[in-house]
């Protein structure tokens, strides 16, 4: 699919662990982890019964402020359609969205519902990923929207935000979407409609009414709706988020345990968004004194971040440590 003429190709054969940027220029992005994140906090109470060192990189006292490229703000509406085709989200350590950015070379990579790229911050620079073997000639892809969607949700917002009707094999075979989709759909409808509720409560941090609305959707769809299904998928994501926030370990762990399996089944591909949920699942279980259960847990997140994030990346650094202060502690048991 594309949204331009040009468009970027492998000239060599690319093994997902190598590094590509498609001209090397280094580009700006905000600085990566708050402290003030679920997961910061999360971390620090941990690093605190532990008695671990707080690292550098966590002690960043501000979010950071949105960068937007003064062509957004000045944009005359002839050109608004081409600057929205272009913007990328930044995200932060946590994949949480921090701000939009125009990046004219990365523009010209093409979406794909499975891409054969990935794209993640390093400090101030944007990384081009690979997470599959390329073939030379091979065009280069990335998704353009939220992989974790029915394939009718896809296509309509790609149409409306790219303006082209996507037509690869996953919209059009549909085959996700019984998965995607699983369940009695009056049980999901009524979990769709709620979602935007939800995340008005998140943006207000109100966790626990946030708590009170999952138990009562629960309950209604009550073993009718499997996790599976990307609604209560979604859910569970707030629902996680929430416990975090409240320090309910035990239940957050319940809830992130959950959305593992579903994750593997709609990111088949190594993918950042993996990564982090089994890096957030790990974490808790290390937490909660779960040692060889955070060892596996955080093992599998190594071996998807490694190649999204590659093995110097700082995330991925944070892993190796967090291993080896398992590994140490299970030694000293
Ligand atoms: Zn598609």
């Amino acid at each position: 699919m594309r949204r331009s003429g040009a468009r970027y190709f492998s000239t060599v054969s690319v093994a997902p662990e190598e590094r590509r940027r498609p001209d090397g220029s280094v580009l700006e992005t905000p600085e990566r982890i708050s402290a003030s994140s679920s997961w910061g906090r999360l971390d620090a109470r941990r690093r605190a019964r532990h008695n671990l060192p707080v690292p550098e990189a966590w002690l960043v006292p501000r979010r950071p402020s949105p960068v937007v490229n003064e062509a957004v703000c000045s944009a005359h509406s002839s050109c608004t359609k081409e600057v929205t085709c272009n913007c990328f989200s930044i995200s932060d350590g946590e994949l949480q969205e921090v701000g939009v950015g125009i990046y004219p070379s990365v523009s010209l990579l093409n979406h794909a519902c499975r891409p054969n790229c990935v794209m993640v911050f390093e400090g101030r620079t944007l990384l081009l990923r690979a997470v599959r073997d390329i073939q030379p000639l091979e065009e280069l892809t990335i998704s353009y929207t939220d992989m974790m969607r029915p394939s009718k949700e896809r296509r309509k917002r790609l149409q409306e935000q790219y303006y082209f009707l996507c037509q690869c094999e996953y919209c059009t075979s549909t085959d996700t979407d019984s998965d995607m989709l699983s369940g009695p759909e009056e049980a999901w409808m009524s979990l769709q409609h709620h979602i935007p509720q939800i995340e008005l409560l998140q943006s207000e941090q109100k966790w626990e009414q946030i708590l009170t609305e999952f138990q009562a959707l629960a309950r209604s769809c009550a073993d009718t709706v499997p996790d599976r299904n990307i609604y209560l998928l979604r859910l569970l994501d707030l629902a996680l988020d929430s416990c975090i926030n409240l320090a309910q370990w035990d239940r957050a762990l319940e809830f992130g345990t959950r959305t593992l399996q579903p994750y593997r089944l709609y990111y088949p591909d190594p993918h950042p968004a993996r990564a982090i949920q089994l890096m957030r699942v790990g974490k808790l279980q290390h937490l909660l004194g779960r040692l060889a259960e955070a060892r596996d847990t955080l093992g599998q997140a190594y071996d998807v971040m490694k190649v999204t994030h590659g093995s110097e990346h700082a995330l991925t650094n944070q892993l190796r440590r967090m291993r080896e202060e398992i590994e140490a502690e299970m030694g000293s048991a």
